[in-house]
C-alpha cells in the first residue's frame, strides 16, 4: 500500500512538478510511488528504452518504492474506458491514500487529459461492482473485480505547469538539489549535447529556470524553494494559532 501516488503523462513530468514533495514524504517514512502514463517514445531525443532506464535512476534518487509506466501512446493520452481501467487497476493494486494528479488546464493536451483521466479512474476504482457487471467487464477490465475497491482519500493537483494561484505550497528547500539531480538523470533528454541544442536548454539554463520557479512559489510562503498544488476542497483548520505563513 502506498501513502502517496503521483501520476503524470510523461516520464520526467513528476520530477518537474512534484518530485521534491515526493522525496520529502519518503524522507518522513511514507511509501511513495509514480505512475507514468506513457513510455516517452515521442521524445525528440533518446528512445523509450533510454527513458525507462533514466526513470528508474530518477526514482532511486527520489526514493520512491514503486514506479510503473503504462503503455498509453505518447502524444495521444485520451480519456477512454480502456485507459481509465488501466489507471484504476493500478489504484486498486497500490491503494494510495493521496493521489497527486497534473493540474486540469495547460498547454500540452496530454497533461490536462491525464488530469481528468486520473480523476475518473480514481472514481471508477472505488466502484464495488467494477468488472462484475456486463458493461464494466469490457476491454481490459478482465480480472479487475478480483482487486478490492479503493479510492484515494485525497486528490491534489500539481500546478507548476500552469499559471494558477496554488491552494498551498510544499517547502522543498532541503529537497531541491536531489530533485534537480533526479531531473538530470534523464541524460538522453537534458544533458548538454550538440544535437538539437536549439530545442533543449543546457543544464545551466534548466537549473536557473527550476530555481526561479521554486523561488517564486517559495516566496509566496516565506521559504526558499517550494512546489505548488491546488486542491478543490477548502482547507480545514483546527487551531488558528498554528496556521503557517506570516501575513504582515
Ligand atoms: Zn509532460
Amino acid at each position: 500500500m502506498l501513502d502517496v501516488l503521483a501520476m503524470a503523462a510523461h516520464r520526467d513530468d513528476v520530477e518537474q512538478t512534484c518530485g521534491g514533495t515526493l522525496l520529502k514524504m519518503a524522507e518522513r517514512g511514507y511509501r511513495t510511488g509514480i505512475l507514468d502514463l506513457t513510455q516517452g517514445e515521442m521524445g525528440t531525443r533518446g528512445t523509450s528504452e533510454d527513458r525507462a532506464r533514466e526513470a528508474q535512476d530518477a526514482a532511486r534518487l527520489l526514493r520512491v518504492s514503486f514506479r510503473q509506466g503504462l503503455d498509453i501512446p505518447d502524444g495521444r493520452v485520451e480519456n477512454t474506458w480502456e485507459n481509465r481501467i488501466k489507471v484504476a487497476r493500478v489504484i486498486r493494486e497500490q491503494r494510495p491514500r493521496v493521489l497527486i494528479l497534473p493540474y486540469w488546464q495547460g498547454r500540452h493536451p496530454d497533461h490536462y487529459t491525464a488530469s481528468v483521466l486520473g480523476y475518473e479512474a480514481a472514481f471508477l476504482a472505488g466502484l464495488r461492482k467494477l468488472g462484475s457487471t456486463p458493461w464494466s467487464r469490457d476491454a481490459g477490465a478482465e480480472g479487475i473485480s478480483q482487486l478490492a475497491p479503493h479510492r484515494p482519500f485525497k486528490i491534489i493537483y500539481a500546478s507548476l505547469y500552469y499559471d494558477v494561484r496554488p491552494s498551498f505550497v510544499v517547502d522543498i528547500t532541503d529537497q531541491f538539489e536531489t530533485r534537480f539531480r533526479a531531473l538530470m538523470a534523464y541524460t538522453s533528454q537534458y544533458a548538454d549535447q550538440n544535437a538539437g541544442s536549439g530545442l533543449f536548454p543546457a543544464e545551466k539554463e534548466i537549473r536557473s529556470r527550476l530555481e526561479s520557479m521554486a523561488s517564486f512559489y517559495g516566496l509566496l510562503a516565506g521559504v526558499k524553494y517550494a512546489e505548488p498544488f491546488v486542491q478543490k476542497e477548502v482547507g480545514l483548520v483546527d487551531d488558528v494559532t498554528a496556521i503557517p505563513v506570516q501575513s504582515i
